[in-house]
């Protein structure tokens, strides 16, 4: 028997980033050792005085449903969090949580897009992004980036991508694949394009703000003439380790938020009380153990890429922030295994996952068919480990 479903279901994919992670875990379900690089979560606890908020915010009972767009008083130190890290001023009308940043997005996209109308993201990019402007009917345009150019695009690249269709921009800074960081001077070059364009609305998704290696965290949103339109988008996943508490947010004019709030109150309704309540702890304490984990992935990226270096035909460029490698992997393109040939980055990142027991996300997921995305949230001896073994299966391909 097969069911009628949805159209709506055929105009998106399941993640990429969670198939590998399921294939991966079937594989070590029959006793292989895979080594997980495919997934994009810190492999550390959440930091203690957060747990104690939760705990003490279950013992406190708050266990009833929240108002839609979060508590005040969350709200309030999501205010005070932009203040301190980022100089921005916002009321706590301006800001709205959700479960997870991923909810965040999904908000904005579907308050924002239209059927027709044209969404701007550069490659590579989150693969999540461009599967929900699918689900809003909307029509994404790739402004592409190499690693030969940090993987950032230049004001040219984004004023010949610009046409009346143009509704939104979507990027991440850090960038989840590729680590490239936008300077301040890089932003501001961009904000002179937006400023020619009064109708686009920016999507500026700093999850990753925390883990940056190269210095200050700069949001778009710090240029005045453009800020109103633009909708910053954060979360506790990867700065804090939370990512199974399901905590994103967003800053944005209140139209937008009041939008959001309509959407979120007929999917979800207000995210987990335990989880704000815990956020309050996060966004106004102590950062010292964020800095450390960044410090010890600052470790990590270094041997990694000591060692993705080391490879042949792997052009990597080196991540100013986040926690993933994205090498150009195209070099291997063409090269057999048996009668079997790689033709591309899904069959090169199926044969490290068959070949070399490491799992990895391919390149055409994230918009860039030439790269693939191994991760270094892992520790550092599995970390050798995998490369070890990419390195060897790599040998027998000819
Ligand atoms: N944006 C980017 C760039 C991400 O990599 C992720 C998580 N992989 C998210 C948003 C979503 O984060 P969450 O829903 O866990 O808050």
């Amino acid at each position: 028997m097969s069911t009628n479903l949805s159209t709506l279901l055929m105009r998106f994919s399941e993640p990429e980033t969670l198939k590998m992670a399921k294939l991966g875990r079937e594989l070590r379900a029959k006793g292989i050792d895979v080594i997980d690089l495919s997934l994009g979560e810190p492999d550390f606890d959440t930091p203690q005085h957060i747990k104690e908020a939760a705990i003490k915010a279950i013992n406190d009972n708050w266990s009833h449903y929240t108002p839609v767009s979060g508590y005040p008083d969350l709200k309030e130190a999501v205010c005070t969090k932009l203040k301190r890290d980022n100089n921005l001023d916002y009321k706590p009308e301006n800001i709205i949580v959700s479960t997870g940043a991923k909810q965040t997005l999904a908000n904005a996209i579907l308050a924002l897009v239209d059927e027709g109308d044209e969404v701007i993201i550069p490659t590579p990019y989150w693969v999540t992004y461009s599967e929900l402007v699918k689900i809003a009917r909307g029509h994404v345009v790739e402004i592409n980036t190499t690693v030969e150019q940090s993987f950032k695009i230049t004001p040219a690249q984004l004023e010949a991508a610009i046409t009346s269709n143009t509704r939104v921009f979507l990027f991440s800074s850090p960038c989840n694949p590729s680590g490239a960081v936008y300077t301040k001077e890089e932003l501001a070059a961009l904000v002179k394009v937006f400023e020619k364009h009064p109708r686009i609305t920016i999507l500026s998704d700093e999850i990753y703000e925390y883990i940056n290696f190269i210095g200050n965290h700069e949001s778009i949103a710090q240029f005045p003439s453009i800020k109103d339109r633009v909708v910053v988008i954060n979360g506790l996943s990867k700065g804090f380790a939370m990512t199974g508490w399901r905590l994103g947010y967003m800053a944005a004019n209140t139209d937008i938020v009041k939008a959001c709030e309509k959407l979120q109150g007929q999917f979800t309704s207000g995210t987990c009380s335990i989880t704000q309540r815990a956020a309050i702890a996060a966004l106004t304490g102590d950062l010292a153990p964020s800095r450390a984990m960044t410090a010890e992935f600052a470790r990590r990226r270094e041997k990694t890429m000591q060692l993705v270096n080391s490879i042949p035909g792997f052009k990597c460029f080196e991540p100013q922030g986040a926690f993933y490698v994205f090498p150009d992997v195209s070099a291997y393109y063409g090269k057999k295994f048996g009668n079997e040939t790689i033709a591309n980055s899904g069959d090169l990142s199926m044969f490290i996952l068959n070949e070399a027991h490491v799992s990895s996300v391919m390149g055409d997921a994230f918009g860039e068919p030439n790269c693939i995305r191994f991760s270094f949230a892992n520790s550092m001896e599995n970390i050798e480990k995998a490369w070890e073994r990419i390195k060897n299966a790599l040998t027998k391909l000819n």
